[in-house]
């Protein structure tokens, strides 16, 4: 059953225009040009601010002489994910955040493009720069094939571990491949990433879910360790009534689509309301109104001043001309023939303090309005997958649905450690990374450190 009305079709070369990358590849010239302005300082700022604290002034320095490959070892070395980061890091709040640049009044170093710059150019040409290391004996499990098993999975590989991914997906890459904005990265990028590892060894088993087609049994029996990246799962739903109604979706559901299927199959509202206002908000917005909605709201019961998504990624949906309704929340969808045609929502005010002092929003009797759109999306957070971890022993989960671990990412039962949004409760790919490194570090140490021997091939 089709929508109300959905947004009309455009052309294939719309499309692409339209999610075009927002950070393009540099060209030589550009590359050698950026890389030139950087003041390599010591103790940089940029590399302590960076989760993964690649040695940045390093990889940049290494640019204008043409030793690619060298500046990709130095970023791959201490992020083996640093295609995919290249192109989708907060860098704004990150790295070129932290840029002394903006001390002098300038416009901070492209570190995020100058990275992307580098390691495309090994990727593109496909340079093996690590080899698996010679066997160890000792076998880990990865549950999840997303950035923070990735990135453990191929430390380990690179020590000599003999590591197999399971994954519930049908393809792997987590929200690299399924979530982020299309116009940052598109699922192929992030396949190929996952071909890196692949080809440093490691298994993956996609489309098993652990807990229902492998036991927790049956993998402590064949595994030495099982680390645990299993992410967030769905969006929370809104709760109101009418959300049955065809044409309200969660904001996973329909980001998912704009990864995995051509543009002009993915089902658009022409009106299209989006309740929620952090960086995943933003995204299904964007996305909307690049997929040919004509007038796309994004409703938030709290002020802009209150808005959890970057001002960055803010600035961006301005840019695309989506409509704000501040401390407005909904109230009901309303529909015909079981199709979405609007939204009832009230205008809030701030309501007395929350426990940390944050005041909550409050609906004010008599300002009820209705919007006529086509399809709602709610994107009010994500909701932890960690309820099936329950029959592992010993195993803590936190009130807020995260895996509870300590300094060495290790869970209360020392056979499992865990990293990225499952135990952070929601970052970014360079923080999942950042942990995912860290746990494959912390289990090493817990087994004795026992590494095969480690290749270099263009040492
Ligand atoms: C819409 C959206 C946009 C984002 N945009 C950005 C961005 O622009 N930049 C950025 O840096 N970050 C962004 N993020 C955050 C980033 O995607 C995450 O922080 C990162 O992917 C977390 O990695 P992870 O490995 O912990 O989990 P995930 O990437 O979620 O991967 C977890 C994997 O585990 C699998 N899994 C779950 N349960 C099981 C099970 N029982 N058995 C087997 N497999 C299982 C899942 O299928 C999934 O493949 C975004 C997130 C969202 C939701
Ligand atoms: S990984 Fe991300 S935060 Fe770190 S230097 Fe690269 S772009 Fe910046």
């Amino acid at each position: 059953m089709p929508l109300h009305e959905t947004a009309p079709k455009l052309t294939p070369e719309q499309y692409e225009r339209n999610f075009a990358d927002i950070k393009p590849a540099m060209s030589v010239r550009q590359a050698a040009i950026e890389a030139a302005r950087c003041l390599y300082c010591f103790d940089a700022p940029c590399t302590i601010a960076c989760p993964t604290h690649i040695d940045v002034p390093a990889f940049i320095k290494k640019i204008p002489t043409g030793n690619l490959l060298g500046s990709a070892r130095v970023i791959l070395s201490a992020n083996i994910l640093g295609e995919s980061c290249g192109r989708v890091c907060p860098t704004e709040v990150l790295c070129e955040g932290a840029c002394v640049m903006h001390e002098k009044g300038e416009t901070p170093i492209e570190i995020g493009r100058l990275q992307r710059y580098a390691v495309d150019y090994v990727r593109d040409r496909k340079i093996v720069l690590f080899l698996r290391g010679s066997p160890n004996g000792k076998r880990v499990a990865c549950i999840g094939a997303g950035p923070a098993s990735l990135a453990c999975a191929a430390e380990l590989a690179k020590w000599g571990y003999d590591v197999t991914i399971f994954d519930s997906n049908k393809l792997p890459g987590g929200l690299n491949t399924y979530g982020i904005a299309a116009y940052k990265t598109r699922s192929t990028d992030s396949l190929r990433e996952v071909e890196m590892i692949r080809d440093l060894g490691v298994q993956f088993r996609q489309q098993v879910q652990v807990g229902r087609d492998i036991s927790f049994s049956d993998l402590e029996k064949q595994f030495d360790v099982i680390f645990i990246g299993v992410g967030l799962g769905e969006t929370r739903e809104l709760k109101v009534p009418g959300e049955d109604l065809r044409g309200v979706y969660g904001a996973m559901e329909f980001i998912e689509k704009t990864k995995v299927q051509d543009f002009s199959e993915v089902e658009t509202g022409r009106r299209v309301a989006c309740i929620g206002a952090g960086n995943t908000a933003v995204d299904v917005v964007t996305a909307a109104r690049r997929l040919g909605a004509e007038t796309v709201y994004l409703i938030y019961r709290r002020s802009e001043r209150d808005v959890p998504a970057f001002a960055y990624e803010v600035e961006l949906a301005k840019k695309d001309e989506v409509v704000f309704l501040w401390q407005t929340q909904p109230v009901r969808v309303l529909g015909q023939n079981g199709l979405v045609t609007g939204l009832e929502c009230v205008r809030t005010r701030p309501g007395s303090p929350e426990g940390k002092g944050r005041r909550d929003a409050q609906p004010v009797p008599g300002t009820e309005f209705t919007l006529e759109v086509d399809m709602v999306v709610g994107a009010v957070g994500q909701k932890p997958v960690t309820e099936f971890l329950r029959a592992v022993s010993g195993l803590e989960i936190n009130s807020n649905g995260t895996v509870q671990i300590n300094e060495r990412n290790q869970t209360g039962n020392a056979k499992y450690f865990a990293g990225g949004d499952c135990t952070n409760g929601g970052k970014e790919v360079v923080d999942a990374v950042a942990e995912g490194m860290a746990a494959a570090r912390g289990l090493d140490a817990w087994l004795g450190s026992p590494r095969g021997a480690t290749k270099n091939p263009t040492a």
